[in-house]
């Protein structure tokens, strides 16, 4: 059995490589030549490590692997941003959005291969729960795109595409460590932001590490009472435990909230949402509903929404509202691989059916 060099922590790929060369009693610096290319300048095979003598490369190669994402589709919006779909090894597909903005490039990474929280507006919960995706399908993401020609390469990560990263942690983590260590993609903590729905072990082992991540929570209504009947996850999590959660966070806290027309939207909401917001001291982010998610929901007019934020800041509170990027391609926040999938948990010809139907819109 090969070791999947991907799979491993960046501490131990590291220590594996440098094990495979001492053994060999090569120099110390094989192990730097060798692990940089894992990430940092990352290639497809052992083959293309050119500054290693062709025997340590076919050695590398009989003891390790470096598995790559299969690319089945790309999609360009008329925005800018792109849309890709990965297929992996067992057939599962995942999607990934880099959004370019002023300078700034965006990815927006998948965590799982469909989400189990069925969230009631979002169209990933639709298709059910298949797997956790291990660090190399995360970080392999990030690694994928910046292996095509041209690269395309990420200087901000938000971990809002398919799945619950709090629900997958330990892969999340050691994500997190290749994303921001200098050794592999090197991109500034503040500039890496995970998403969750408030899943309280995962938001304290992410205050747990001494690194400045962002945090944002997915709060979409002010009380449990309309959180329970939005997000099944306010059962097990309720809002009061969230908030105190964010308020404990040591670093400032962003509340995602999705604007669903005549639900979550009326002024005294503005009001309940801002007390919880003072609370934590959370910035607010107003998200457009995006047609294309789940359930019957109606989005909230451009200008009521202007006016719950105007609320908002005249109880001091800070607050913005998301643009809708990639909406012509259907990558916007909870459309992700499911324009094939409309309520039905993914299954394998499913998804190749859904790879092909994709593949030709993008071709
Ligand atoms: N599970 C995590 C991360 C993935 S979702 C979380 O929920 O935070 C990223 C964001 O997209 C969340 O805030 C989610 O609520 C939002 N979202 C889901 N469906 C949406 C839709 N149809 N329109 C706009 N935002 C949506």
């Amino acid at each position: 059995m090969k070791t999947n060099l991907l799979a491993l922590p960046l501490d131990q790929a590291e220590a594996a490589l440098r094990d495979f060369f001492t053994s060999r009693g090569e120099p110390a610096y094989r192990t730097e030549q060798a692990f940089r290319r894992l990430w940092k300048e990352p290639v497809r095979s052992f083959e293309e490590i050119t500054d290693l003598p062709a025997r340590l490369r076919a050695e590398l190669d009989a003891a390790f692997e470096l598995p790559s994402l299969t690319l089945a589709a790309r999609q360009r919006s008329s925005d800018g941003t792109e849309k890709f779909l990965f297929q992996l090894s067992d057939g599962q597909a995942i999607e990934t959005v880099a959004i370019p903005d002023r300078g700034r490039m965006t990815f927006c990474i998948s965590s799982q291969a469909g989400c189990a929280l069925q969230c009631a507006f979002c169209a990933t919960g639709l298709m059910g729960f298949a797997r956790n995706l291990g660090l190399h399908e995360i970080a392999g993401q990030v690694r994928e795109l910046a292996l095509l020609d041209p690269p395309v390469r990420a200087t901000n990560i938000v971990f809002m595409g398919m799945g619950e990263p709090m629900m997958n942690w330990p892969a999340v983590d050691a994500t997190l460590t290749v994303l921001n260590d200098p050794r592999a993609f090197g991109i500034g903590s503040r500039h890496i932001t995970v998403s969750t729905v408030g899943v309280l072990p995962g938001i304290v082992s992410l205050a747990a590490r001494p690194e400045q991540f962002r945090l944002a929570i997915s709060i979409h209504a002010p009380n449990d009472t309309l959180r329970r009947s939005l997000m099944p996850i306010n059962v097990k999590y309720p809002l009061r435990e969230v908030i105190d959660a964010a308020r404990e966070f040591d670093r400032r806290v962003t509340f995602e909230y999705v604007m669903l027309g005549g639900v979550n939207d009326q002024p005294a909401q503005a009001k309940e949402l801002a007390a919880l917001a003072r609370d934590c001291g959370a910035f607010v982010n107003l998200i457009p509903l995006h047609p294309g998610g789940a359930g019957d929901f109606v989005p909230t007019t451009s200008r009521e929404i202007r006016d719950f934020a105007t609320r908002l800041s005249r109880e001091g509170i800070e607050v913005a509202v998301r643009k809708s990027r990639g909406t012509d391609i259907s990558a916007a926040c909870g459309q992700l691989r499911v324009e094939r999938l409309r309520r039905r948990a993914p299954g394998r010809a499913e998804q190749d059916r859904e790879v092909d139907e994709a593949g030709r819109i993008g071709a």
